[in-house]
């Protein structure tokens, strides 16, 4: 296991060199190798206007993490992280789906929120154990596709699906997907895949943990949740949140750890458990239906998130060494 892990990190950090020189050399690297020395500094009108690197395009490059200090920098849909540590792919309790996506880093306490949470979800639910979604890049910050959270190695998603009994191979964390929840039509839990006992001991087990900030769900499976509890309001559905999506998979949000100064935190959730009336506008016609108007051919491209947008100390992240494999 431990090799494998290395050959990866190893062949990911070779990948990221070569980025690196491309990027640093830029987009006139070769033309200014070919011809004649230029005469001045100055820089050409090309070079003034161009676009900055998104910012994701560099985060996604970097397959290993700083070597800074374990610290969440910025906000959960705005920054990075450093020194980030990696779940390990197999435990007891626990797998890594999609490993090629390089996303099981986070903060440190992250990866101790779920060494702790797998072996108390599998007793809660009478799973082998739990999946493992997307966390956080190496260094967090922006991702090419898939959130637009996560980026500062306070996120998770995990699966509603029990871990099989056996250690999946590579090949099969790729393909098997997440049991959806949810019905076709978004109103309510699907009954041909809602396990009541054991999908609600599952999400209020991460909804419990102190370090945990708020759990997002899909808006259905809060309604069904809802109205299981009926008159009681146990504290932990305060922390349970309907959001986009989250049909297949609950998102666990853990709150600024206390070594990240610079981590900003959320809005505390409403000392509410958010039902009835509070869930309406998750069923309202624009969430269920949205229109989606016709993209103008003509329209300028939706501005990318550059380093300039995320804090000032993510560009340090970026720029220290890695941490090799085996380094402490
Ligand atoms: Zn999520």
């Amino acid at each position: 296991m431990t090799f494998r892990v290395s050959t990866r990190f190893g062949l990911g950090f070779v990948r990221n060199v070569a980025v690196g020189v491309v990027l640093t050399l830029g987009p006139n690297a070769g033309a200014m190798a070919q011809s004649t020395p230029m005469p001045t500094a100055k820089p050409s009108n090309a070079a003034e206007k161009a676009e900055p690197v998104p910012a994701k395009t560099l985060f996604a490059a970097e397959k290993l993490p700083s070597l800074g200090k374990a610290m969440a920098i910025g906000y959960y849909p705005r920054g990075c992280l450093q020194g980030g540590v990696a779940l390990p792919e197999t435990g007891p309790t626990w797998q890594v789906m999609r490993i090629s996506r390089n996303r099981m880093w986070g903060h440190p306490s992250l990866v101790q929120f779920l060494e702790k949470f797998a072996p108390l979800a599998a007793r809660a639910t009478g799973w082998h154990g739990v999946l493992i979604g997307d966390m956080a890049q190496p260094r967090g910050g922006p991702l090419p596709f898939g959130h637009l959270s996560h980026q500062i190695g306070l996120d998770v998603d995990i699966w509603f699906m029990p871990m099989p009994g056996h250690v999946l191979s590579d090949a099969d964390r790729e393909k098997i997907s997440a049991i959806d929840l949810v019905s076709k039509d978004r109103l309510h839990v699907n009954p041909q895949t809602w396990q009541p006992q054991a999908d609600v001991a599952f999400i209020r087990t991460a909804a419990e943990q102190p370090e945990v900030e708020r759990v997002l769900v899909n808006a259905a499976i809060k309604k069904e949740i809802c109205r299981m509890q009926g008159d009681k309001h146990p504290a932990w559905m305060d922390k349970l949140r309907p959001w986009y999506g989250h049909n297949d998979h609950i998102h666990v949000r853990l709150r600024c750890p206390p070594d990240s100064p610079s981590c900003r935190k959320q809005p505390p959730v409403p000392n509410d458990a958010g039902c009835g009336k509070a869930l309406d506008y998750w069923f309202s016609d624009r969430v269920l239906h949205p229109k989606i108007k016709p993209r103008d051919p003509n329209a300028k491209p939706p501005r990318q998130i550059t380093l300039a947008d995320l804090p000032p100390a993510c560009k340090t992240v970026l720029d220290e060494p890695p941490r090799l494999p085996g380094d402490n």
